[in-house]
Formats: C-alpha cells, structure tokens, sequence
C-alpha cells in the first residue's frame, strides 16, 4: 500500500472525529440544567493561580452566587458573566476570605456597567452589620458618585439573615442552606441547589460533617473545601487547630464514598508547605485515592465550569487574552 490512501484516510478519520465530538457536546450543551462556574477555588493564601472562593450556580436563567472571595467581579468578567447581572449572594459565614469581594461587586457594576437592580444577599447572623459596615467605608461614593445615570436605587442591599432549612424558592429553583461546622468561622453553612431533578452541593468551610454527607446522597456534584499541609506540619500539634476547621483529603474521601455523587470537586482549596499547581493537586488527589474514594474526581481550577444535565461534563478555564473591555454601560462579550 502507499503512503498516500492511508495519510487521507487519516484526515479524514481526524474530521470524522471532530465533527462527532462537535455534535456531542452541543446535545450536551443543550441538556444543561445546572451551570457551575469555579470563579475562585482558593482559601486566604496567596498562590499564583487562586483567587478567592466564589461559586456561580445558573439554574432556569437565574444566577445565583455563593461567596464572594478576592477577585470575584475580575472571575465573573473572565468568565463571560457580566457582573452586573449578579444580584443573588449567599454567604456561607462571614470569614474575610469569603466576603472581601463583596465591595466591589456592589459597587463597580453599578457606576460602571449601569446596574440598576439592588443586590440581594443571604447570610447567618451578621450579614446585616457586614453590610452596614460596607455601606459605611463607601460612604464618599454614596455621597458623591449618585447622580442621574447612577441612580441609587442600584446600591440598594436587600438582607436575609438565615437559619438552616429552605432560604429560596422561585421558578423551580430551591437553595437549602444547612449547618456544617468551621471553628471560628461559626454560624457556618452548606448549601444545597436543586433545579429539574438535578442537585449541587457545595460543602462551605467545614470539617468532615455529615450533613454534607446527607445533602449530598445522590447529587450529581459536591464542590468540596479541601487542607493539605506537608507531612511534618501535619504533625506539628500547633497546626491542629487549622486542620479541624477544615476537611483533610482523607476526611473528604469519607464523604464522597458515603454521599456517592456523580462528581466530586476540590474548591476552597487551602494548602502548606505543598508545591503550588499541578504537583500540588497531585498530591491531594493521591491522599484522596489513598483513603478509598475511586469515583470521579476532579480538582477544582478558577474558571472551571461544570454543566450538569444528563450528562456531568466539565469544561476546562477558557482563554482570556483576547476577552473585549467591559467598560460601559453598552459594553458586551
Ligand atoms: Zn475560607
């Protein structure tokens, strides 16, 4: 045989194959009922790659976010979701880690992108003074950035301080908040979103506890804290304390095995004395298998999205280097 027949037949295997996948993941696409977006997978640390956790879930066209972490409106913005278009805000506790991107998504969107809707937000005990007290640091934009293209009413903060149970119900959509357990960080919760049949659950800051495990049976993703230190800090008895907040990969392995979901994923992902990046990763995953997770698992990267239907599919961070500006009040992706 010559070369010639066999180079085409692999050309045109090669189109055969990109037109299948093609068509693939456009009945995926199209099945979507729950939308993820890893905005900020990481804890307080500074790593290279991290920004701080923020979760998006878009269910029946409403977005809903969970924390705002450092660096949420330039994620939201990178991910093609226009910032202005976030107004719904649970807080799982009111750590800094978890809310120091609160200021900016409240106030940016508004006098830049035009935003007229107020934000809506739901919280422990706490939340309404959290907000006052930002009301209260922007207070010269308050007095001074109104005007007649920024009209207050888009800086409006409507609060729901919450207990466990049903926080959100509208059009099919459910949010469920439930207690999970983080040391200082007390009242700390979990939530649990359920649209179409279809259910996320994202752990909150928490050591291993079983209302995860609960929330979890079934779901088809748990977004999961995870603390991995070297082994000698992991030793060291000053350390504890850090570790009990928290859900080490080996605690984690417990849930996942007991709560069974479709895909577990790392987020809020807190690390010591480990390399940064994939070698890092490497090392939490390993600890997880270790301990006798096998199901599906993946680590969490900022810009990640899952989209959840009949099929679990996950979507690796796009590029953003040729993103357009979102400048104005017209400005679109
Ligand atoms: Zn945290």
């Amino acid at each position: 045989m010559s070369l010639l027949p066999t180079y085409f037949f692999r050309a045109f295997a090669v189109v055969l194959m990109l037109l299948t996948s093609g068509q693939a993941n456009e009945a995926k696409t199209n099945e979507t009922k729950l939308k993820v977006y890893l905005l900020g997978t990481g804890g307080p640390e500074f790593t290279p790659n991290r920004l701080g956790y923020a979760t998006l879930v878009e269910a029946n066209g409403q977005k809903l976010l969970f924390d705002t972490g450092r660096g949420v409106t330039q994620r939201l913005y990178e991910s093609r979701v226009n910032p202005k278009e976030v107004t719904q805000i649970f807080f799982t506790h009111l750590h800094s880690d978890h809310i120091d991107g609160l200021p900016t998504l409240w106030m940016t969107p508004w006098f830049l992108l035009g935003r007229q809707q107020p934000l809506e937000v739901w919280g422990p005990a706490g939340t309404t003074e959290m907000v006052q007290g930002m009301r209260a640091m922007f207070g010269h934009d308050l007095k001074h950035r109104v005007n007649e293209f920024n009209p207050p009413g888009g800086l409006n903060v409507a609060v729901h301080e919450i207990r466990d149970g049903v926080v959100y119900q509208r059009d099919g959509v459910r949010v469920t908040a439930f207690i999970v357990q983080h040391g200082d960080g007390n009242p700390a919760f979990g939530y649990r979103i359920d649209y179409a049949g279809h259910a996320v659950v994202l752990s909150g800051d928490t050591t291993y506890n079983d209302n995860v495990v609960r929330q979890g049976q079934g779901a088809d993703l748990i977004v999961h804290n995870v603390i991995a230190f070297s082994d000698r800090l992991t030793r060291l008895p000053e350390m504890q304390g850090v570790l009990a907040k928290l859900t080490t990969p080996q605690q984690a392995a417990e849930v996942f095995v007991k709560a069974h979901p479709r895909l577990a994923v790392f987020s809020h992902i807190v690390t010591k004395e480990l390399p940064t990046g994939e070698e890092g990763d490497k090392i939490i995953l390993e600890r997880t298998r270790k301990a006798g997770y096998n199901g599906p698992l993946q680590m969490g990267q900022d810009r990640m999205v899952i989209e959840i239907g009949n099929q679990v599919v996950v979507v690796p961070p796009q590029p953003t280097e040729h993103l357009p500006a979102l400048d104005s009040k017209d400005s679109t992706f």
